[in-house]
């Protein structure tokens, strides 16, 4: 029995997806990849097509679309050959800052570009001293009548060099206590004092994006504060939870894609004669790798079900974020080690699954993070 009853929107949604990345995505992963950014063009090629930002109110150009739509294009892309489109990081992690906390003003202003590609968005919240403990933040705003003036740097954010529109978490100086002192406000890139630092060179995830951002004197309306001042702490707190639940949801469509292959490769490879898959020790190893499969799939699901529900879910989002990232990981080594001297060549497709595969332990909070929080609630 499916434990996510899928209706058949979201079953004629998912094939114009797959039809879509067939033929926009997967053709240009390796230019992609050697480029070491996906190209604006894809951005609004997807807008267009109806994949970004689908939970957004048609009101405002969007599809108001439930969280199912959200995970099936997560789970599409995670089947693609390629990891440098963030397009669940716009549509699941940054614009629902803006959907849920701006402004009817800043809403009208931001969300139809968000949706339609023309925007593409970024979240800032890490700095060179701040990544697991927010609570060190640095990047000061000043309220100043009606306008706030930002300060700082941060590093490592995805879609960094492509990014219109930046929602930066950042701290008044003059309240000591972080957690109330924080607050998100929006920056768009042109805004003098906003630049971009290097692109970083990462081991992996060649094709996304990842850059430093200053912030010198960067003055903005101070209605491009989301929400009360004060209150970004607890935005991040509440917001963090569906990335996570995103993230678990690509790492485990990510694991059967990998899976997938690695069967083929192992009926299609012959050793003395034989195809590989005739091996019991190769069938154990895949046999031990579906299970952790499907087990994770199980699970990951069943969240689904109870997030879409509204159910508290945070544990087991938790547990889900660290577990499934780090099945991701094995999945993605155990491929490795089956395809032999094959998989030690770039031209092998599981060494850049296995290359992309280590930073989902530690983006969206590491996974030791994420134990600490399970601990916290667990009442240790
Ligand atoms: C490819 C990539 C993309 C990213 N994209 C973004 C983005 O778009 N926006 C953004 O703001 N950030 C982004 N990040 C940053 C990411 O969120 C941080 O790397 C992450 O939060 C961890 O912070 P850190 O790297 O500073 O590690 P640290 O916090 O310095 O941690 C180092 C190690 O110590 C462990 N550790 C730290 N504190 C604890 C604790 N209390 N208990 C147990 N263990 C602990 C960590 O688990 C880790 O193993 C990205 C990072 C990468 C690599």
């Amino acid at each position: 029995m499916e434990i996510i009853n899928y209706t058949e929107e979201h079953h004629q949604f998912r094939k114009r997806l797959q039809g879509f990345l067939e033929k926009e995505v997967t053709p240009f992963a390796e230019q992609w990849e050697q480029d070491r950014i996906v190209p604006r063009s894809i951005w609004s090629k997807m807008g267009q097509a109806g994949f970004l930002c689908t939970d957004v109110p048609p009101q405002y150009g969007g599809l108001g679309g439930d969280f199912f739509y959200s995970v099936i294009v997560a789970e599409e892309l995670s089947k693609t050959p390629q990891s440098g489109l963030a397009a669940t990081l716009h549509s699941d992690i940054v614009v629902p800052y803006i959907a849920k906390f701006g402004s009817e003003e800043l809403k009208q202003k931001y969300l139809p570009g968000c949706v339609s590609g023309e925007i593409v968005t970024a979240l800032a919240m890490t700095e060179p001293d701040a990544g697991s403990d927010l609570a060190g933040i640095k990047t000061a705003a000043v309220e100043e009548g009606d306008q706030v003036v930002i300060d700082g740097s941060k590093t490592f954010i995805s879609n960094g060099i492509l990014a219109d529109l930046v929602v930066v978490a950042a701290r008044d100086p003059a309240i000591d206590d972080p957690y109330q002192a924080l607050s998100l406000y929006v920056v768009e890139s042109d805004t003098p004092g906003f630049s971009r630092g290097r692109h970083l060179e990462k081991m992996g995830m060649w094709s996304q994006d990842t850059a430093e951002l200053f912030f010198t004197k960067c003055r903005i309306p101070i209605q491009n504060r989301l929400g009360e001042k004060g209150v970004g702490f607890l935005q991040l707190m509440e917001k963090l939870q569906p990335e996570r639940l995103v993230c678990a949801v690509a790492a485990i469509a990510g694991a059967e894609r990998i899976l997938e292959w690695t069967m083929d490769h192992c009926k299609n490879t012959t050793v003395s004669g034989k195809a590989l898959s005739k091996s019991q020790a190769v069938q154990f190893a895949l046999v031990e790798m579906a299970a952790d499969v499907k087990i994770g799939r199980t699970f990951v699901d069943k969240l689904v079900a109870d997030h879409a529900e509204g159910n508290n879910v945070v544990i087991e989002t938790s547990m889900a974020k660290f577990w499934t990232t780090d099945l991701l990981n094995r999945v993605a080594n155990q491929a490795l080690d089956l395809c032999g001297d094959f998989g030690m060549l770039e031209k092998c497709p599981m060494v850049r699954a296995w290359r992309d595969a280590k930073v989902t332990t530690i983006f969206a909070g590491t996974n030791e993070i994420m134990k600490g929080i399970v601990a916290k609630f667990m009442g240790m």
